[in-house]
């Protein structure tokens, strides 16, 4: 496993107004290796003052630097650009969110990094085609809409896919004109310092992209705090995200946020179980769980429910635990110590409500912060298993008996993310998608996302707003009336 870093980074240094410059308070720190718990990189640690830096750079930016005079043309290039530079490191990335994040290589290069680069590609394709409309009124003016960028955006983001999460904010923003400040989580801040030397070099003005690791309660805190945001997206647990919205009540400044989940996975009996199976084992157990849309709560009816806990285990017993490194590895550890103590946590509870643990149910017994895949059966609606968001590789199987009482299950549910369902009854099919809460609804497969798709929940602790397609070139943009007198020469 290689321990060192496969790119000399800056990693003691902040992206501000075009350079890299130390922080204020030359304070650095560590970020680990979760498959080992060694030591990769100092980092410097962004405060207040940094971020004013950052945001003013940004405003000006905006206000006087070339950007504002670029045209969508322009800007589209730029991105390209960077999209080109993204896919021709792609291998440096891959690398990076392995030490970093513990991602396996073999989920990076299928997922990760081709989803990213698809993502700055396609807004890519979107600066020269963000238009207004004419629009006919009752008066004999002239009247038309055009869009215009919302201005400085503060984009944060958590670490559990570090460099997608933060293209799917910063692409939108760019190609819709708007300055970025991005703080990456603290515990993965390096691909997108990497990131950042990429934007330079694909040639961004000063101060269109400034890129700030530190920590939330501090470089987090001091941006949703800042007068000078015109608009913070986040993406981040629920707690964090209900903190961000009343912080920007106070000014009403804009937010998206995309929080948790506790995804439903619904298998009729009339289900292809072979395909069902192996969707939702990669449902649960795909980045170990630590997906927001995961499909952690897996209902069955109950002709099917004990064939589908054998298929479920037989599938969950091939994953390969291990170096993020090793090609064959096809689970990693979790992100840190932390969230290993807490989804063991979460796996006892279950077992002192009574649920079933039919495989795994424990912290692997190897250095790094593993966690077995671990199942619950015969769990159900009300134990914490079902309706916390456990964030690690642990599925709980509950039974239902009628359709009925599957949406009635799957929607009883503090979360409002995605949800699958998997039956032959296209009737059914269609019934039921109409009637669950969720911004996304997989119908016989689950799990793929699309950039030109919308992402996002519905309300709760799913959050509000949208990423990604259309609906993130209406998040960066404002609208405004023109009105052109016609009877005045
Ligand atoms: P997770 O539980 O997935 O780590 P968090 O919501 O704690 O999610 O973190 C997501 C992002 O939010 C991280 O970049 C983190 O630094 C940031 N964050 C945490 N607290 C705050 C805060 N008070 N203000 C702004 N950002 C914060």
């Amino acid at each position: 496993m290689p321990s060192s870093l496969p790119t000399i980074l800056p990693t003691r240094r902040l992206l501000i107004d075009g350079g890299w410059v130390e922080p204020r308070s030359e304070r650095t720190f560590a970020s680990i290796n979760p498959a080992t718990g060694d030591v990769i990189a100092d980092v410097a640690e962004a405060d207040a003052t940094d971020v004013d830096l950052a945001v003013r750079a940004a405003r000006r930016a905006l206000d006087v630097g070339p950007w504002r005079r670029m045209t969508g043309a322009q800007r589209g290039r730029l991105l390209q650009k960077l999209a080109d530079l993204v896919e021709a490191h792609a291998e440096e990335f891959v690398a990076l969110e392995a030490l970093d994040a513990g991602k396996p290589i073999a989920a990076s290069r299928r997922q990760h990094l081709p989803a990213s680069i698809d993502c700055l590609n396609y807004y890519a394709g979107w600066a020269d085609k963000i238009t207004g409309d004419v629009v006919p009124t009752r008066s004999a003016a002239l009247t038309y809409t055009s869009r215009q960028p919302v201005g400085v955006v503060a984009a944060i983001v958590p670490w559990n896919f570090p460099l997608m999460n933060a293209v799917w904010k910063i692409a939108p923003a760019l190609t819709c004109g708007c300055a970025v400040v991005l703080k990456p989580a603290e515990l993965t801040p390096l691909s997108a310092l990497r990131l950042g030397e990429l934007a330079l070099e694909a040639g961004f003005p000063p101060g269109v992209l400034n890129i700030l690791p530190g920590f939330g309660p501090v470089a987090g805190q001091a941006l949703i705090e800042h007068p000078g945001i015109d608009k913070i997206s986040f993406t981040g647990s629920p707690q964090v995200g209900k903190h961000i919205m009343g912080i920007a009540a106070k000014r009403c400044t804009k937010v998206t946020l995309e929080l948790g989940g506790k995804s439903p996975n619904i298998v009729f009996a009339d289900a292809d179980l072979d395909a069902a199976a192996h969707a939702a084992a990669s449902g649960i157990f795909f980045n170990g769980g630590q997906v927001c849309s995961a499909g952690s709560r897996i209902l069955v009816q109950n002709s099917r429910y004990d064939e589908m806990v054998e298929r479920l285990v037989a599938r969950a017993q091939r994953i390969r635990l291990g170096d993020p490194f090793a090609p064959g590895t096809t689970m990693g550890p979790l992100i840190s110590r932390l969230q290993q103590e807490r989804v063991v946590g979460h796996i006892e509870r279950g077992r002192a409500s009574g649920a079933r643990v039919v495989c795994g149910g424990k912290a692997a017994d190897r250095p790094g912060y593993f966690v077995e895949p671990t199942i619950f059966a015969d769990a159900d609606s009300a134990m914490s298993i079902a309706r916390d968001e456990i964030f690690g590789p642990v599925a709980t199987m509950i039974r239902f008996e009628d359709e009925a009482e599957a949406v009635r299950l799957a929607n009883d549910s503090a979360y409002s993310l995605a949800a699958g369902l998997w039956t032959r009854d296209v009737a059914r099919a269609h019934r039921v998608a109409d009637a669950l809460r969720a911004g996304t609804v997989w119908i016989n497969t689950f799990g793929p996302t699309d950039t030109r798709l919308p992402w996002g929940g519905m309300g709760g602790d799913s959050g509000l707003g949208r990423d990604l397609g259309r609906s993130a070139i209406d998040n960066y943009t404002e609208q405004k009336a023109v009105w052109l007198n016609l009877a005045i020469a």
